[in-house]
């Protein structure tokens, strides 16, 4: 009995494991179509100054995936498939190349975007090419190297290939400024944070949505800005939603915020609205 149960068991496994195996492999499928079709697209989320929230540092472009069957697939969900796939590199570069297009199209119509902030893959700095690749994007759309941030995880700061590395003192040779995406989640010693070009620590959500009822979320928040500050580097807080977080962040010096109480990601038209919508207006 117990031995029938266990192969009954073992089945059920093995057709689990092969339909996620089928799942994975039509989830690539369309994504390999959507990339060469050119039909994934970009969101932007402001980026507010927290000493005057209506005003932009900058705003980060998120890639989104609308599906014609699925629907909106979560970049949660499709970013690792394409790095598994070998698509992520053909994929950054051409998000890359569109957010440029877009600061440089929003610049052109009169809009005052500072800069945008593009998601870096680890995979990417495995080619020696990527940081020329980056900056070409950059002279395709007459940019400067401070128009755009390149955000990259702790995972890239931790990887000790001698082609990371290469590719990270390239892009600062460049002039362009380093991002530490999602800080606090990953095992990154804070040693290295001198080591490497970091001008900017993007505080993880997870301690943004514990301020309020978390001691210990205030307390490594409140050394996270001490470090950064004595390190020269800017903040920005990550999914900040409520005006109780929004206070004890401005209260504890942190420069710039992020999340849905500021905006939520957004096509490009509604960017442009929030803008109109921020600037101050002669009859208000
Ligand atoms: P991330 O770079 O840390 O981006 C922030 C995520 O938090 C975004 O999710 C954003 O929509 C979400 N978010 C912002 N404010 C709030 C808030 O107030 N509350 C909550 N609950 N969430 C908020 P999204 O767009 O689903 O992206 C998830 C992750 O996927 C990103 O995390 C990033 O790691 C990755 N990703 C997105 N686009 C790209 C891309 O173009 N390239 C690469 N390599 N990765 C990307
Ligand atoms: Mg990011
Ligand atoms: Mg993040
Ligand atoms: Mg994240």
């Amino acid at each position: 009995q117990a031995k029938s149960d266990h192969r009954h068991s073992m089945q059920l496994f093995s057709a689990e494991m092969n339909r996620r195996a089928q799942e994975r492999a039509s989830l690539e499928r369309a994504l390999q179509q959507a990339l060469s079709e050119r039909s994934l697209t970009l969101h932007y989320q402001p980026q507010v100054l927290s000493s005057s929230p209506g005003t932009l540092h900058g705003v980060e472009a998120l890639a989104r995936w609308n599906h014609p069957q699925w629907g909106m697939v979560p970049p949660s969900q499709f970013i690792p498939v394409a790095e598994d796939a070998g698509l992520i590199h053909e994929l950054t570069l051409w998000l890359l190349d569109e957010a440029c297009r877009q600061l440089a199209a929003w610049r052109a119509a009169g809009h005052d975007v500072p800069c945008v902030a593009v998601n870096l893959s680890g995979r990417s700095f495995h080619r020696p090419e990527f940081s020329q690749e980056i900056g070409d994007a950059l002279q395709r759309h007459g940019l400067r190297t401070s128009d755009v941030l390149l955000e990259i995880t702790e995972s890239v700061m931790m990887d000790a290939r001698p082609v990371t590395l290469k590719n990270i003192e390239a892009l600062h040779h460049q002039g362009f400024k380093l991002s530490l995406d999602d800080f606090g989640t990953g095992y990154s010693s804070l040693s290295y944070l001198h080591r490497l070009p970091i001008s900017e620590l993007k505080l993880d959500m997870a301690f943004v949505q514990d301020l309020t009822t978390s001691a210990t979320a205030r307390a490594l928040t409140v050394s996270v800005l001490s470090i950064a500050h004595s390190l020269g580097m800017v903040v920005v807080a990550e999914g900040v939603e409520t005006t109780g977080q929004q206070q004890w962040l401005q209260a504890h010096g942190c420069p710039v915020m992020q999340g849905y109480l500021f905006g939520k990601p957004l096509p490009p038209d509604e960017i442009e609205a929030w803008l109109c919508a921020q600037a101050p207006s002669p009859y208000r």
